[in-house]
C-alpha cells in the first residue's frame, strides 16, 4: 500500500532507548517497584518510556498482556502534568482508575454517560492550581463532542501542564481494524491542536495497513514505532473439523486436558452460546454464556463467576472482548470461524497470559464461513436470528460499493484460506499478517500443521480448475459448492441424477480427485475471484445457500494460461492426482444445521493426535 507523508523509524533496534542513564531514569525504576509492585521491566517498556520521555511520538506495538498500560502510566507519575488518555470503552477505562487508585495514584474519566455535576467537578479541578490528577482517561466521543473539554486541555497546556497525550487501543482508528471506532479518526485533531506534546499511540492489533492508518489519522510526526514479536510461544494451535460431534469432541477435548481450568468458547451466534454452554454443563462442566443480548449487569456477574472460577467456561459470542485480563486461560476454543487474522490472533490470545502453555482449538467448516460471510453483509457484529434471515445477496451492487464491506469479506477469506491450509506453519501465517517474518522450523511443532511433519508439494491444478469453470457454466451457474463438487467427482446421489440429464458429459469429470482436494481448489478458486458466490437466504427457515457464478474475467485469465498453483502435503506419493487417497484420510461427512441439502461439506482440515490428547 502506498502512503505518503508516512515517516517513523524503528526503535526495537535502536540500543540508545535501552539506555539507564536518563535523567529520569532511576526515578522509574524506583516508581516501578514503589507504586506498581514490579521488580522489573517487561521487554520493550523502558524503550518506550525513554523515547516518549525524551520527547518523541512513539508508535507501541504490543501484544495484549505484554504490559502497554505501565509504559504510559509510569511516566505520568514521574513527571509534572497531566496525562491525557483516550481508551475506546468505559468499562476499560473504571478498571484502569481501578487500579490506579489501588496504588494511590490520583486519576479520573470523563465519559458522556456521566451526571453532569460529575463533569464538572472534574473540570474544575483540572482548572485548579495545582491540580491532583496525574491521568485524566476520556473517550473519543468526548474529544469528538466537547467543546468545554478542549478549553480545558488548551488551559492545562497553556500552563504546561499537559505532559502527554495517549491513544490506547489505537486500531479503532483504522477501518482496517476489527474495532472500528468512527470517533478515534477525529483523534487528528490533538495533534493539530497539541503539536509539540508527545503523542503514544498504542495497540495489540496492526498489520502493516492499520499501522500506517493509524500513523496517518493521529498525525504522528516522526514517530518511533515499537514493535514486539506477536507470537506467543506457549499457545499450541490446532484447526480441527468440525462435524456433528463437535460438541462431544470438545467435552472430551477438556475432560482430558484441561479439567477445572478455564477457558472460552467463541461461538458464532446468541444461540449458539447458550447451546453450547447447555450441552457442556449436561456433560458436567461450569459454565455459562455470555452475549450482546444480555444487560450489562447480567453480563458482569458471568464475567465476575468467571474471574473468581466459580464458572470455568464461558461461551461467548465476540461481545466478550477488550479488557479481560484473566492470566490463567488455559484453552480458548473456536466453535466456529473468526471473523479475520487479527481476530483470531486477538481472541486466542486471551490464552496462557501467565504465560502457561494453553491450548487454541479452531472448529472449522465451509458452512459458518458461510454463515459469518452472509452477517457481514448484514453489517452485524454478531450472529442474531434477525440478521440470518435477511434476504439479500450480498454479490448486490451496493457491497460492491461499500469499502468497509469488501475489506471484512477480503478478511474472513484470508482466515478461510488460514483454516484450509494445512500444510504451513499457523504461527507464520499469523504473523504474516502483522508484517512478521517468523521460521516456521522454530515452531517446535507446536502446531498441528508442524507437527504433522509433512512435506509440502505444490500442484498446478489449472487444468482441474478450467474443467470447473466450463462444468459450473454448463451446469447454468446455480448450483452450491457441494452440487459441484458431486456432479465432478461422479456421485450417484439423488440429487445429481435429478440435474444429470442436463451435462452427461461433464459428470465425474473429477473423480480422479478426492472431495477435499477439489473443495480446496474450488475455496481457492473463490479466494482468487475466479469464482463467485451469491449467498441467500434459501427458505423460510432463514437457512442460507451459496450459488457458484463464474467470473468472466477471471475466467479468461485462467483459460489464457494463468497458472492456478496450490500446496498439498505430500504424503507417500506426492501428486494428489495420482495418490488422491493418500493426500488426506477423509473426514466424516457433516450434517450442516442450515441446510441440509445445500450442505456445504466437510472442508480438508484433520485433527492432530498430538494436540488432542496432551
Ligand atoms: P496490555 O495493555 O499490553 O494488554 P496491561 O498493561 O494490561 O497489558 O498489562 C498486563 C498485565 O501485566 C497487568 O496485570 C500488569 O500489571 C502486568 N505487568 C505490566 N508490566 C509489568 C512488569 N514490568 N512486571 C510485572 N508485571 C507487569
Ligand atoms: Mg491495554
Ligand atoms: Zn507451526
Amino acid at each position: 500500500m502506498q502512503v505518503e507523508n508516512v515517516t517513523y523509524t524503528e526503535g526495537s533496534e535502536d540500543k540508545q532507548w535501552g539506555r539507564k542513564d536518563f535523567p529520569w531514569s532511576h526515578e522509574l525504576e524506583i516508581n516501578n517497584k514503589r507504586y506498581f509492585g514490579n521488580r522489573s521491566f517487561r521487554p520493550n517498556q523502558r524503550e518506550i518510556m525513554n523515547a516518549t520521555m525524551s520527547g518523541h511520538d512513539v508508535f507501541v506495538l504490543m501484544p495484549t498482556g505484554g504490559g502497554k498500560s505501565l509504559t504510559y502510566q509510569l511516566p505520568a507519575v514521574c513527571v509534572a502534568g497531566i496525562t491525557l488518555v483516550v481508551s475506546p470503552l468505559v468499562s476499560l477505562i473504571q478498571d484502569q482508575i481501578m487500579h490506579l487508585s489501588q496504588v494511590n495514584i490520583p486519576a479520573a474519566y470523563l465519559s458522556g454517560s456521566m451526571e453532569w455535576q460529575e463533569q464538572q467537578q472534574i473540570l474544575s479541578e483540572l482548572n485548579s492550581a495545582c491540580c491532583k490528577f496525574k491521568l485524566l482517561y476520556v473517550t473519543p466521543e468526548k474529544i469528538a463532542r466537547s467543546d468545554n473539554l478542549f478549553r480545558h486541555l488548551e488551559s492545562l497546556h497553556r500552563r504546561n501542564f499537559l505532559a502527554r497525550i495517549v491513544i490506547d487501543e489505537a486500531h479503532c482508528v483504522s477501518q482496517w481494524g476489527h474495532d472500528f471506532r468512527p470517533d478515534y479518526q477525529g483523534l487528528g485533531v490533538l495533534k493539530t491542536k497539541f503539536p509539540l506534546v508527545p503523542l503514544m499511540a498504542l495497540t495489540a492489533t496492526a498489520t502493516l495497513s492499520v499501522k500506517e492508518d493509524v500513523v496517518r489519522a493521529l498525525g504522528l510526526v516522526n514517530c518511533i514505532v515499537f514493535r514486539q514479536t506477536f507470537n506467543r510461544p506457549n499457545l499450541r494451535y490446532a484447526v480441527i473439523a468440525k462435524t456433528k460431534n463437535c460438541l462431544e469432541d470438545i467435552n472430551k477435548f477438556i475432560k482430558e486436558n484441561h479439567p477445572n481450568e478455564s477457558g472460552i468458547i467463541y461461538c458464532l451466534s446468541r444461540m449458539d452460546c447458550e447451546k453450547v454452554s447447555e450441552k457442556l454443563r449436561e456433560f458436567g462442566h461450569k459454565t455459562a454464556f455470555y452475549h450482546g443480548n444480555m444487560d450489562s449487569e447480567e453480563r458482569a456477574h458471568v464475567q465476575f463467576q468467571w474471574s473468581k472460577d466459580a464458572i470455568n467456561i464461558i461461551c461467548a459470542t465476540i461481545a466478550f472482548g477488550m479488557g479481560i485480563n484473566k492470566p490463567d486461560v488455559r484453552f480458548v476454543i473456536h466453535h466456529s470461524i473468526p471473523k479475520s487474522i487479527e481476530a483470531y490472533h486477538q481472541e486466542s490470545g486471551r490464552a496462557g497470559r501467565d504465560n502457561l502453555p494453553a491450548t487454541c482449538l479452531l472448529y472449522y467448516n465451509y458452512g459458518d464461513y458461510i454463515r459469518v460471510k452472509h452477517m457481514l453483509t448484514q453489517g452485524a457484529t454478531e450472529c442474531t436470528p434477525t440478521n440470518l434471515g435477511n434476504n439479500r445477496s450480498w454479490n448486490s451492487p451496493s457491497s460492491n460499493s461499500n469499502p468497509q464491506l469488501t475489506t471484512n469479506i477480503e478478511n474472513l477469506s484470508r482466515m478461510l484460506s488460514y483454516c484450509e491450509n494445512d500444510v504451513d506453519c499457523r504461527r507464520s501465517i499469523q504473523l504474516a499478517h502483522f508484517g512478521e517474518k517468523f521460521d516456521g522450523s522454530t515452531c517446535n511443532r507446536t502446531c498441528d500443521n508442524c507437527s504433522k511433519a509433512v512435506v509440502a508439494v505444490e500442484n498446478d491444478v489449472s487444468e482441474s480448475a478450467k474443467q470447473l469453470v466450463t462444468l459450473i457454466t454448463a451446469m447454468g451457474q446455480r448450483f452450491s459448492v457441494t452440487h459441484v463438487l458431486d456432479v465432478f467427482r461422479g456421485s450417484m446421489s439423488q440429487q445429481v441424477k435429478k440435474h444429470m440429464h442436463d451435462r452427461l458429459e461433464y459428470h465425474g469429470m473429477g473423480k480422479h480427485l478426492s472431495k477435499g482436494v477439489v473443495e480446496r481448489i474450488l475455496h481457492r478458486m473463490v479466494f482468487e475471484g475466479i469464482l463467485r458466490e451469491d449467498i441467500s437466504k434459501s427458505d423460510v427457515f432463514g437457512s442460507i445457500s451459496s450459488i457458484l457464478k463464474v467470473d468472466d474475467a477471471k475466467a479468461k485469465e485462467l483459460f489464457s494460461g494463468c497458472k492456478l498453483i496450490m500446496r498439498f502435503p505430500a504424503s507417500k506419493g506426492n501428486d494428489i492426482f495420482d495418490k488422491p487417497e493418500s493426500v488426506k484420510k477423509s473426514l466424516q461427512p457433516s450434517t450442516n444445521k442450515l441446510n441440509s441439502e445445500d450442505s456445504p461439506s466437510q472442508a480438508q482440515v484433520s485433527v492432530d493426535p498430538a494436540l488432542s490428547s496432551k
